[in-house]
């Protein structure tokens, strides 16, 4: 079984180009196969801002009407994608950028509305495409996903990135990789105390993830990242790490999920 690495990146890293660059320095040197999966969610409301468009935010969660679908799709599978695949192109990486409409790599489902919240234009993964992301691997490419899918009725949906990164890991796993996801941001990783950076837990399993989260150290976005993992965990995916965007080569000084 070939090893697979598959890096998501956060929308913090994404848009500081220091650290961007720092980023695609360490993926580059990572051994191919490997896939690459990034936000954009910051950009989105910068560009939104500049077309007199309003960002309406319920939960942490962007609220996507018409206008703001428009926004993301420019602004995710249009500059941060490409973007990222120049960079990568200019350090002699095969980069390939998509969304999940492309190939029909990921398909999703409206969001229906719930207790009176319509987020709008925004999808939950159904399904993806094993077969295809194991040619595109297979054939020396490397996959830069943008966090958009499409619902096969001829709509786009904005998707949250850290769950296309799952998916995507699930489809090779199926597929017979040897998947490592890694998902990368800010901080070294999950914090006992979100204000010390040098409080990472080395490793959570599902049963110390729930003392955790009923605790409360465990909140807000990384409720879902986690509830993530352990999905991928379960569905056969290796090894689940999160880790500073700074640390990827060292993935394993940041914190191993484990079932
Ligand atoms: P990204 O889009 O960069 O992946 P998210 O906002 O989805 O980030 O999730 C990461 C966020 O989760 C962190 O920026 C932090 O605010 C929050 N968080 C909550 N609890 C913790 C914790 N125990 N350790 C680290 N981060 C935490």
């Amino acid at each position: 079984m070939p090893n697979l690495t598959i890096i998501k990146v956060g929308g913090a890293i994404v848009e500081n180009e220091a650290s961007l660059n720092h980023l695609l320095n360490d993926f580059a040197n990572i051994p191919a196969p490997k896939l690459l999966v990034h936000g954009g969610g910051r950009s989105a409301t910068r560009f939104a801002e500049r077309l007199g468009i309003k960002t309406q935010m319920i939960d942490g969660r962007r609220v996507t009407d018409t206008p703001m679908l428009e926004v993301v799709t420019m602004v995710y599978g249009g500059l941060v994608n490409k973007n990222i695949v120049a960079a990568l192109q200019k350090r002699g990486i095969n980069a390939l950028g998509v969304t999940g409409a492309d190939l029909n790599l990921i398909l999703s489902q409206k969001r229906p509305i719930k207790n009176g919240i319509d987020y709008g234009w925004v999808g939950d993964v159904k399904s993806g495409n094993s077969a295809t992301f194991a040619k595109l691997l297979n054939a020396g490419i490397v996959p830069v996903l943008a966090p958009l899918s499409h619902d096969g009725e001829g709509h786009i949906l904005n998707t949250n990135a850290d769950t296309i990164a799952a998916q995507t890991a699930i489809e090779c796993a199926t597929a017979g990789f040897n998947t490592s996801l890694i998902y990368c941001f800010e901080k070294d990783g999950v914090l006992a105390d979100a204000n010390d950076d040098s409080s990472v837990i080395p490793t959570i399993d599902f049963s110390k993830y729930l003392s955790l989260k009923a605790d409360g150290i465990i909140s807000g976005g990384m409720i879902p990242k986690l509830d993530n993992a352990f999905e991928t965990l379960r569905a056969g995916v290796k090894r689940v790490i999160i880790t500073n965007a700074a640390n990827i080569a060292t993935p394993d000084t940041g914190t191993v999920i484990t079932l």
